[in-house]
């Protein structure tokens, strides 16, 4: 009886700010429990599961860097041993370091990488153990639309990871299913969050106008989509 009405572990990495804290918010309203992973922004990570604990929600806030294999390893163990299962992973955690090709560093190709592709790599090696173990498991990665159909000057590492995000989950997704566990991608257009705060109002501008309903998204929109695939 009790474990019919255990709440679905959910983990939402890079949760702290942006796409990532209206997903945990999202899940966490459709009766999830939500691990809200982040970086270095502990206060807002704090504000996050703040939030859901005073719409009567459970969340808990975990700091790890999901470029890093082990630490990866060690928060998918600690989790599992808190909570017994890991339902939902969702793979939000993202940066960007845009520059044109002939101009980028060593550094900035690399770190792009290393966050958003292995990041994505670290989460699902660790987490599709325990989800087979389960037999039932949901994984949803964030990818880009630069990643797929028109690609963009100045992103050529973004693109490469978000592109090699669609090509891992779509690998995954055939290891996986046959045991209950799905592999998904969510591929946003430009969405209104720090990460395109950034840009120009010339790029903004030029950006929108490519969009059909010539304006960029909010972060509750993905929210949704996420969900729809994760619950
Ligand atoms: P954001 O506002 O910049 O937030 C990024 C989040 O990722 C933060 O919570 C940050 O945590 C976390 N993060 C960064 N590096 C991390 C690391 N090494 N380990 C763990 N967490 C880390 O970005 P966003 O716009 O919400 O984007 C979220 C995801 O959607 C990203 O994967 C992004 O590529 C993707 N996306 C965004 C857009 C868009 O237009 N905004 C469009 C398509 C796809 P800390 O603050 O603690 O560092």
């Amino acid at each position: 009886m009790a474990e019919q009405n255990k709440k679905k572990v959910a983990v939402v990495t890079g949760a702290s700010r942006g796409i990532g804290r209206a997903i945990a918010l999202e899940l966490a309203s459709r009766g999830a429990a939500v691990v809200i992973n982040y970086n270095g922004s502990e206060e807002r990570a704090k504000e996050v599961q703040k939030e859901i604990e005073e719409k009567g929600g459970e969340a808990e806030i975990r700091q790890w860097n999901v470029a890093d294999f082990a630490a990866c390893e060690k928060a998918v163990k600690d989790i599992v041993k808190t909570h017994g299962s890991i339902d939902i992973l969702v793979n939000n955690a993202g940066i960007t370091k845009d520059g044109l090709l002939m101009g980028m560093s060593e550094a900035d190709f690399d770190s792009v990488i290393d966050v958003n592709l292995k990041g994505t790599f670290n989460m699902m090696r660790f987490v599709s153990r325990q989800m087979l173990r389960q037999r039932c498991g949901r994984i949803i990665s964030m990818a880009s639309v630069v990643g797929n159909l028109p690609g963009n000057a100045g992103q050529a590492n973004y693109a490469a990871s978000k592109a090699g995000i669609i090509g891992m989950t779509k690998s995954a997704a055939r290891e996986l299913a046959s045991r209950g566990v799905t592999v998904n991608a969510v591929a946003p257009g430009f969405i209104e969050t720090e990460m395109t705060a950034v840009l120009s109002e010339e790029v903004k501008k030029a950006s929108a106008a490519q969009i059909p309903l010539g304006h960029f998204g909010k972060p509750e929109d993905i929210a949704k989509t996420v969900v729809f695939s994760g619950i």
